[in-house]
């Protein structure tokens, strides 16, 4: 195999040194590196679909003021648009396909292992070293009318949704305690009579000053201690909700809410099915990194962001990763034999 990717005309397979799986800061950063240190990296980006959103989560977002460099903030799509700039301009190639399979078996009986790896155009790949970025996926809830009233009032991104006729003047509801809650009902309280945070514990587990703009919005109301445990309507769109409180003082009391929305905010879950099997996984999904690397179970294969990383799961934290998975990857590459 050459340094540059070739295709394989027996096969119709291609082959690749390094390929980067995923779009969002922990990608681009890697295909930045990578580009920079002449890796030719390919990156796929996904395809776009209810589970895939190129650019990844910041595109989900409004003003990021915590990525330094950017002193007034900057929208989360223009800051990972940028980051896909420079990876381009560098010689990243970016395709925008997801990739569906992989084989990492090569590694058990080679010291210079060759992978395979499919997309959903059916193309095959033959890779000597992949980065795995594919970051994380907004998790839903299932109840009575989950199913029925999805993206007919249910939805997982306000920021993407929240500003529909369908929600403006009326009360909405958002599910959920950390950061991504008090963004979302924040966001919404701009455009909704009323927005309800419905979070199942006592205490919200978001950072001090998210929380405290929540607090000072007479706009939005907290209900702690209570469960989203049906969704009703007479029509084709959501206009009720039932909260049941878990609280011990009034356990199992229900309350219906009139609402027009209702948004999950519940937290992300790792986009590593995929890779089921091929790679170790711990129980929610997130791929094993060995300590202080971004080295996984398989020889030459990394893995960066908030795929593998269930504690800080930030836009720095997973660049920074991806910094680091491409440096390694091109340690490996030029140890290869
Ligand atoms: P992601 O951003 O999750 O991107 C991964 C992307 O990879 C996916 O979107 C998809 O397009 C692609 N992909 C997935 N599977 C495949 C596949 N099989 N094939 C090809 N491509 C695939 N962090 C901050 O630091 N500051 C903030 O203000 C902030 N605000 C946030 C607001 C919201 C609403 C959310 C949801 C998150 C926020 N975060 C914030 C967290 C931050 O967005 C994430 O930590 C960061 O985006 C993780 O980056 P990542 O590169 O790991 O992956
Ligand atoms: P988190 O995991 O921080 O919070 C998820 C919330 O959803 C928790 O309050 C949790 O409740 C609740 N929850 C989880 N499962 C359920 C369920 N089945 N039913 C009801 N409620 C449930 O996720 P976020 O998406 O809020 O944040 C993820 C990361 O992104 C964090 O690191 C955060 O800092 C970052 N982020 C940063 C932002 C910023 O800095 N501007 C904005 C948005 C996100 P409980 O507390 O009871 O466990």
């Amino acid at each position: 195999m050459q340094k540059n990717k070739q295709s394989n005309k027996m096969s119709g397979s291609i082959d690749v040194d390094l390929v980067i799986i995923g779009s969002g800061p922990a990608a681009f950063t890697a295909a930045i590196y990578a580009a920079r240190a002449n890796q030719n990296p390919v990156l796929f980006e996904g395809m776009i679909s209810p589970e895939i959103t190129p650019g990844g989560q910041l595109t989900t977002t409004t003003d990021i003021e915590n990525f330094p460099g950017f002193p007034d903030g900057i929208d989360g799509f223009e800051l990972v648009d940028n980051m896909k700039k420079q990876a381009i301009k560098f010689g990243t190639k970016v395709i925008s396909q997801t990739v569906i399979s992989v084989d990492l078996s090569a590694s058990s009986n080679s010291t210079s292992p060759i992978y395979k790896l499919v997309t959903g155009d059916q193309q095959q790949y033959n890779v000597k070293s992949i980065i795995v970025a594919t970051g994380a996926t907004a998790k839903k809830l299932t109840f009575p009318g989950s199913e029925t009233y999805w993206m007919q009032g249910i939805s997982a991104c306000a920021v993407c949704d929240g500003a529909l006729p369908m929600f403006r003047n009326r009360p909405v509801a958002v599910i959920g305690g950390g950061d991504t809650a008090m963004e979302e009902a924040t966001f919404l309280s701009k455009y909704a009579s009323v927005v309800y945070i419905v979070h199942r514990s006592a205490k919200l587990r978001a950072s001090k000053i998210m929380q405290d703009r929540v607090l000072k919005n007479p706009k939005i109301q907290i209900m702690y201690n209570h469960e989203v445990v049906e969704a009703l309507s007479s029509g084709p769109k959501l206009e009720h909700i039932v909260v049941r409180s878990n609280h011990m003082d009034h356990p199992n009391h229900d309350t219906k809410l009139e609402v027009s929305g209702l948004f999950y905010a519940i937290g992300h879950k790792p986009a590593s099915d995929f890779l089921a099997g091929q790679l170790k996984l711990d129980n929610e999904g997130y791929i094993i990194t060995e300590p202080g690397t971004t080295r996984t179970s398989t020889l030459g294969v990394f893995a960066a962001g908030d795929v593998q990383d269930h504690k800080w799961r930030q836009a720095i934290t997973a660049a920074g990763t991806g910094c680091m998975a491409a440096l390694e990857a091109e340690h490996y590459l030029a140890n290869l034999a």
